[in-house]
């Protein structure tokens, strides 16, 4: 082979791709919080009733839409019922009745500013800012036992950092169980921009095989922040580092993020040198809703990132209101497919925020789960599910069964605390209204879970050190 031909052989294919895709110019990027919400115009025709309930809910969860969201995700035609507006716009519904009263009459009463604040963050304490004692069990310390902010290390080989630059997302999720970290309160969020603090605690745990990068979502850092973080990683002694995941909702929210950005290109540069340098680079896309896929500039965004020998793989929570049906899921994971994502989890919503508004209950969720699989390809059935992330691990709702007499779910720990209890099955009593792990009971009358002595045990030990 020629150095001509060579040089043209091992052109990354993204240039390649950058090339068909001149049509994806730079796209300015507009977006609406709380206090705009009276300039979208699309929102002007909406009763003025209506508009309030949307002020009185966005005064306490985060709000924040983007002028792509808007214009080519919404089916305005259909709201309130559109999935997309669901997932974005606050409704009424998303408080309970007392805290959206509550806040509703200081709104109407136009109570000071430090009344409404006030009231506004005790009913946020009141909705779980913080589920899964993510704050108290999962936070690492360094060799003197100080705390080491924006690293959770939950699972052995699992290191969870949160990015400082990265706390935020190009729209919120109505339903985001991340929600604490977007509301301006620093003790609710967690967040590093310590590199070093990362790079230190990946030198001294060669178990881990994996970091997550997540947020809020990363991709709204600039290439050159997430450079600084990443390539430090393709250095000899962080070679146990074997898989990089990028948690982020960019597809679906921000699909210019990987296409006319200033530095997209620099982005699919910095994935091809990872994946180039032996590194398993894997965007853990978070999809709710096929319409997500469906627009031209999502599906260029998708195959450019893949372009780059990065894996996407699709995750998100089952939900009222947005994708509680199997033909949704369905069709999702079909797309999917289609467009070379890997369907990797179905979640059941956190129990958190605006839970009581979105949650299904387990017994349903593993019918939607069941349907949807049944209309797929092998392929498509790669995704687990409906699986709760609870603090004791991942547990996935297996199905449902008869057993001696009992009508049971059978449970597995896809995660655990403990490595021990990874795939064991066990089984809780069938309870058709529960929506979380803490509202299940063992079966067969036994007292206890198989791993709640030593659940206990190491929560004790996390809270002592967390005094
Ligand atoms: S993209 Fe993820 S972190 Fe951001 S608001 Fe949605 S669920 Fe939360």
């Amino acid at each position: 082979m020629n150095a001509q031909v060579k040089a043209k052989a091992l052109k990354p294919l993204w240039r390649i791709e950058n090339a068909a895709q001149a049509v994806f110019d730079p796209v300015p990027f507009k977006v609406y919080t709380q206090r705009d919400l009276e300039r979208i115009p699309q929102l002007e025709n909406l009763p003025a009733e209506q508009r309030f309930e949307m002020k009185v809910v966005a005064s306490v969860l985060p709000f924040r839409v983007n002028q792509y969201v808007i214009d080519e995700l919404i089916d305005w035609s259909n709201i309130p019922a559109d999935p997309i507006f669901q997932l974005t716009f606050p409704q009424r519904g998303m408080l309970a009745p007392e805290h959206f009263e509550r806040i509703a009459t200081l709104l109407r009463e136009g109570a000071d500013k430090v009344e409404l604040e006030q009231a506004v963050s005790e009913v946020r304490m009141e909705l779980n800012p913080h589920p899964a004692d993510q704050m108290e069990m999962n936070m690492p310390r360094d060799e003197d036992g100080a705390r080491l902010d924006g690293i959770q290390h939950k699972y052995r080989e699992t290191v969870l950092f949160f990015p400082s630059q990265g706390q935020t997302c190009h729209s919120y999720c109505t339903f985001c169980f991340r929600w604490a970290q977007f509301v301006g309160d620093k003790e609710l969020r967690i967040a590093s921009s310590e590199a070093g603090a990362l790079h230190e605690h990946l030198r001294r745990n060669t178990d881990v095989t994996d970091v997550l990068f997540t947020g809020g979502d990363p991709m709204v850092m600039k290439t050159r922040h997430l450079r600084d973080y990443l390539e430090p990683l393709l250095q000899p002694e962080f070679d146990h580092v074997q898989t990089i995941r990028i948690g982020s909702k960019a597809l679906t929210f921000w699909p210019h993020r990987f296409l006319g950005a200033e530095d997209a290109d620099d982005l699919m540069q910095l994935l091809t040198q990872l994946v180039e340098a032996g590194k398993h680079v894997a965007l853990m896309a978070h999809y709710n809703h096929w319409k997500e896929l469906d627009t031209e500039a999502a599906q260029a965004a998708i195959r450019r990132v893949r372009s780059t020998g990065a894996v996407i793989r699709a995750q998100g929570p089952l939900l009222a209101h947005i994708n509680d049906d199997p033909a949704v899921w369905a069709k999702m994971w079909k797309l999917q497919v289609k467009l070379g994502i890997v369907p990797y989890y179905m979640f059941a919503e956190r129990d958190t925020g605006a839970r009581a508004y979105f949650e299904v209950p387990l017994a349903r969720a593993w019918e939607i789960y069941r349907e949807a699989m049944q209309q797929v390809s092998g392929l498509a059935r790669t995704a687990r599910g409906p699986s709760m992330s609870a603090s004791p691990g991942k547990v996935e709702i297996q199905g449902v069964a008869e057993i001696a007499g009992e009508k049971v779910f059978v449970l597995r720990f896809i995660q655990g605390r403990n490595p021990d209890w990874v795939q064991r099955p066990f089984f809780a009593k069938y309870d058709e209204q529960a929506t979380w792990l803490h509202h299940l009971k063992p079966a067969f009358g036994e007292q206890k879970w198989f791993w709640e002595d030593e659940y206990e045990t190491l929560r004790d030990d996390k809270l002592a050190l967390a005094d």
